[in-house]
């Protein structure tokens, strides 16, 4: 199959798309015209490049493929949030939730429609709450894929995202490359031109990649998944913490918040009798304030098949009376419909497991 060779289009850099037509003894200007095809215009095929030559539309379509991400469900509407269900090139599901504007959300002010990605099928880091990981990891998504998601729900819903979250099925993190590269193609002009004050990604807290993260010169947002204030809380549902504890976590985020010169935030997720007490409060009191970071309080939601809770409302707020009469910038996420990282993972779980059936 001569196809199995060929890459999709939207897998290039710039400068690699720059590099290719320098090959083809195309002038320089060709470069801006396919990515403006690729990104502004959108149009579905090299065909549709109309000021392009005949000859070079048949080129690209023979060296390249020009990929769509397959849209298998769509759950909720307009105002509320939409869950997209996609079919990759390989059969393997992934999902992405968009978000409608919502106050204070990871910074944001409000007015911005958010979007949650996927960088990954499957997660291999096995938090004891998540959907995510349940059927374990399969692969690593390409850095296409991941700009594909934007591109296939800003197509459906003919709404303009302009705040991504990385928080969707995966850990960001431990994909680095792919993820990279797909955050350049979304940041750049020549790309979707979305700021990187935009751009959030989300780690269950690989603590050398957060340095190595810190030495990339993309000034994005950072959000730590932390839980658990001390490690014993920790290790009971983060199976990570035990390669890289609390304090290894907190020394990478004071390096990155040295570096960047900007405030991380802590996410922390309330499940009853877990991770909820006040003594727990307390330790989350210190790291947040070593590291003057934020933090976002999310009330659980449930999965099927695991014995999780979310504490009642009274625990919830007197949990984030805690943080604040201490003086931490906390905020709880209260809207129904706004639980977009439970609404990540679970979709696609439900979907495999209809199948199988
Ligand atoms: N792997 C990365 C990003 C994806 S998970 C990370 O762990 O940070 C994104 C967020 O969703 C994490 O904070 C994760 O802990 C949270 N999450 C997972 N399952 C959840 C659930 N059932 N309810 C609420 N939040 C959940
Ligand atoms: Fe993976 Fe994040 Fe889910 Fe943990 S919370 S299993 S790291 S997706």
């Amino acid at each position: 199959m001569a196809d199995t060779a060929k890459i999709d289009i939207k897998s290039l850099q710039f400068e690699e798309l720059q590099e290719m037509l320098r090959g083809l003894g195309e002038p320089s200007y060709r470069v801006g015209q396919i990515a403006d095809w690729l990104y502004k215009k959108r149009v579905e095929s090299f065909e549709n490049m109309t000021d392009l030559p005949h000859a070079l539309r048949a080129q690209l379509a023979k060296l390249f493929t020009f990929d769509r991400l397959e849209i298998v469900r769509v759950l909720g509407s307009r105002d509320t949030t939409r869950k997209f269900l996609f079919r990759l090139a390989d059969g393997n599901l992934i999902e992405s939730v968009l978000i409608p504007a919502s106050p204070a959300l990871y910074g944001e002010k409000s007015d911005r429609r958010t979007i949650c990605i996927s960088t990954q099928v499957g997660c291999a880091y096995g938090c004891k709450f998540c959907a995510s990981g349940l059927d374990g990891f399969s692969r690593n998504l390409q850095a296409n894929e991941i700009v594909h998601q934007i591109l296939a729900v800003e197509n459906q819903s003919g709404e303009k995202v302009d705040n991504i979250v990385f928080m969707g099925m995966g850990e960001p993190l431990a994909n680095f490359h792919n993820v990279m590269r797909a955050i350049r193609i979304i940041n750049t002009p020549w790309g979707l031109g979305i700021g990187a004050r935009h751009i959030t990604v989300s780690t269950s807290g690989l603590a050398p990649q957060i340095r190595k993260l810190t030495d990339e010169p993309v000034q994005i947002r950072l959000a730590v998944s932390l839980h658990g204030a001390t490690d014993e809380v920790r290790n009971q549902i983060m199976p990570i913490n035990r390669r890289y504890n609390i304090e290894t976590l907190l020394s990478a985020c004071d390096y990155y918040v040295t570096h960047k010169k900007q405030r991380l935030t802590f996410e922390y997720i309330l499940i009853a009798d877990t991770n909820d007490s006040d003594e727990q409060a307390a330790a989350l009191v210190k790291h947040a304030r070593r590291l003057n970071a934020k933090v976002n309080l999310i009330p659980y939601n449930t999965v099927e098949d695991l014995p999780w809770s979310r504490p009642s409302r009274t625990r919830q707020e007197k949990f984030l009376s805690i943080l604040r009469a201490q003086g931490i910038a906390a905020t709880l996420r209260r809207e129904k419909g706004h639980d977009i990282e439970a609404a990540c993972g679970q979709l696609r779980l439900q979907t495999n497991r209809e199948k199988r059936q």
